[in-house]
């Protein structure tokens, strides 16, 4: 219900928006492409996991998330602050965004399938941690059997 009250942001907004939601699906892709030329396989956006994840990887009884840090509020140097404009508009939209994670988070632990979440500032910015760096990371990481994990920038 709360949604319905929220202003649209305006069209100069949603262009930026657009934007960054373009940018936004770099990262994934950088995962996508290091893990598949690595050997791994995944599916995409499944459906019936909870928050269809970026990637599952059935062999390993994991998913992978890969998080734009604006969008899912990491506290990093990539996010600086919240846009002054239509504060109760990003202010629900980006709190939705961070409980949305944990219910995800919740559910897929109920199910017994790991999850990784790997953020964008791995991935790029002043602090990112490089191709093999990040690829050597996450095999880590699914060897290690542990049921969680977050990959951020150094
Ligand atoms: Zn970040």
């Amino acid at each position: 219900m709360v949604a319905a009250k929220l202003r649209k942001p305006s069209p100069a907004r949603s262009r930026n928006m657009a934007a960054i939601r373009a940018t936004d699906t770099k990262p994934e892709m950088i995962v996508r492409r290091l893990l598949h030329g690595a050997g791994f396989r995944y599916r995409l956006h499944r459906r019936d996991l909870p928050g269809k994840p970026d990637l599952s990887l059935p062999k390993w009884n994991a998913v992978i998330e890969v998080h734009g840090c604006f969008f899912h509020s990491h506290d990093c140097h990539l996010v600086k602050s919240r846009p002054e404009a239509n504060r109760e508009f990003w202010a629900a939209k980006l709190d939705g965004n961070v409980a949305r994670d944990r219910r995800n988070a919740d559910a897929t632990r109920a199910l017994g399938i790991r999850r990784l979440v790997v953020w964008q500032c791995a991935l790029s910015g002043k602090e990112k941690l490089g191709e093999g760096s990040l690829l050597r990371e996450i095999c880590q990481w699914l060897q290690s059997g542990e049921l969680t994990g977050e990959l951020s920038g150094k």
